[in-house]
Formats: C-alpha cells, sequence, structure tokens
C-alpha cells in the first residue's frame, strides 16, 4: 500500500472586506473590469499551513495556473473571488498568485478544479455578512466590540475565526479579513490549531463599500 505523506496539516480560509482593502493606508484599490463587485466578502485565498504556524509555499513550478481547469468556474470566481488591487483585472492574475503560491502546496489533496471549487463553496458555507448584519453589525461605518464580530461568526460558522485589522487612511483598526480553519482534505471547518499573528483593538470599524 502506498502511503501518501501529509504535506501540510490545515488550511486558513481567508475572506477580505473589500471596503477596507480599498481604504486602507497602505494601497488605493481599483475595482475589477467587470465593474464593482457586491457589497460582500470576497475570497483571499485557501492557504495550507502546518500547526506550528508556519506554511509550506511556491510548492510546484511545474503546475501553473491553468485557466482552461476551471472554466465552468470563472463566473462564480468573479464574483466570489474578485481582485481589487490596481490596476484593474479581470481576476486572473490574483487567482494565479494564490494557486502558484498556496494551492500547490496543496496539489496532492487537491487538483486545480477542486482548490478552487473547494474555496467557492467554503464561502457559500460560510455565509460571513450574514452571520454579522444578523447580530446587527452592518458594513456602515461603525465601531463595533471585536469579541461581539466573532461571537456572531462563531454563531453562524460553528467555528471561532481570527480577524485580521488594518488601518484606515485616519489610523482607525478596522475589520480587513476573516480566517477560519478547515481540515486538511478541505471538506469540514475545523477549529483552528493555531491562529495567525496581529492587532486589533479591541472596537473596530467596519467600513462600507
Ligand atoms: P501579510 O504579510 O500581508 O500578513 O501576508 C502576506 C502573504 O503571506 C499573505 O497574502 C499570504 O500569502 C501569506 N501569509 C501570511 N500569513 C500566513 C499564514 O499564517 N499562513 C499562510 N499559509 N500564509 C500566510
Ligand atoms: P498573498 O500573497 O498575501 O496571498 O496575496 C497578496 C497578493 O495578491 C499581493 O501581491 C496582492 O497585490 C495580490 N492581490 C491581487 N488582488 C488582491 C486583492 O483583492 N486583495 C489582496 N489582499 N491582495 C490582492
Ligand atoms: P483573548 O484570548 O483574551 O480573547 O485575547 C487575547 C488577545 O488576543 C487580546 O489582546 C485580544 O485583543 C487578541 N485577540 C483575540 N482575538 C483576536 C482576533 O480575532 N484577532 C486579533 N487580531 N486579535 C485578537
Amino acid at each position: 500500500v502506498l502511503c501518501v505523506s501529509q504535506d501540510f496539516d490545515f488550511f486558513y480560509f481567508v475572506q477580505q472586506w473589500p471596503g477596507s482593502y480599498c481604504d486602507s493606508d497602505k494601497n488605493s484599490c481599483c475595482y475589477p473590469t467587470t465593474g464593482k463587485p457586491a457589497a460582500d466578502f470576497g475570497i483571499h485565498g485557501l492557504w495550507p499551513n502546518y500547526k506550528d504556524g508556519s506554511y509550506p509555499q511556491n510548492c510546484d513550478p511545474n503546475n501553473p495556473f491553468n485557466e482552461s481547469e476551471v472554466s465552468d468556474l470563472i463566473s462564480s470566481m468573479r464574483r466570489n473571488w474578485p481582485s481589487l488591487a490596481c490596476p484593474s483585472s479581470n481576476g486572473e492574475s490574483f487567482w494565479s498568485h494564490e494557486w502558484v503560491k498556496h494551492g500547490t502546496c496543496s496539489e496532492s489533496v487537491l487538483d486545480q478544479h477542486s482548490y478552487f471549487g473547494t474555496a467557492l463553496s467554503l464561502r457559500q458555507q460560510t455565509k460571513l455578512l450574514q452571520s454579522l448584519k444578523s447580530a446587527g453589525i452592518n458594513p456602515d461605518g461603525g465601531s463595533y466590540s471585536l469579541a461581539n464580530i466573532k461571537d456572531a461568526i462563531k454563531r453562524g460558522t460553528g467555528y471561532t475565526p481570527w480577524i485580521e485589522c488594518n488601518q484606515d487612511s485616519s489610523g482607525n483598526s478596522q475589520l480587513y479579513q476573516v480566517y477560519l480553519c478547515v481540515d486538511s482534505s478541505g471538506s469540514n471547518l475545523i477549529e483552528c490549531p493555531v491562529f495567525p499573528n496581529g492587532k486589533c483593538g479591541s472596537q473596530i470599524e467596519f467600513p462600507t463599500f
């Protein structure tokens, strides 16, 4: 029997709030060539990780992003995984970057089509904005407690998220990315074996988009 060695321990599934990418003090943003995305969380990536907090990257130079392998997913990727980096793009360079840097490190489990399909179905499953809105936490430029944000997502998804903040141009800490953990098959959300680093305030802004 061939035993396939496990080359990572779990995934971070990372979603970004476009309003916080766009008003950050670090970068400006550009809408996709297909137009302004919906005011909703978008996928950033599905990142293989080790339990000690480190992670592999750029694992297979011989397996480049090939849009023809995901042609049936492209319209969903445009809606759910838009790129807001400048200059404006149709998303392909962002998807290619994510595949090459992260996706190739889980290719023993998820081929290219499964990798993108898995991320899309995780996004549908987690419904972050709906969980937050149900708790009265709206993208209205208001300030919300970090603990309440985490509770709302835990209530909606069943699992404790990690929140990454960035700063707007006035220096306010704001809700930028939400990390959830997924088992190494990509099938199930799990409690995170380890959380990333980084600081938020105890009250953070949820900007409009
Ligand atoms: P930053 O330095 O902005 O936090 O992260 C830059 C990039 O490093 C991310 O877009 C992601 O590709 C990678 N990265 C940062 N933190 C982690 C992590 O905890 N796990 C993994 N797998 N990648 C990470
Ligand atoms: P990471 O290496 O952290 O996984 O991904 C960040 C890279 O993707 C950066 O090179 C960034 O310019 C590019 N990128 C393209 N579109 C986006 C976007 O919408 N959000 C973020 N965070 N990065 C993007
Ligand atoms: P505790 O474990 O008591 O909830 O939090 C310990 C520290 O981690 C506190 O400084 C708290 O603000 C910070 N912290 C807790 N959860 C998060 C999170 O999701 N994101 C970030 N950036 N910090 C957090």
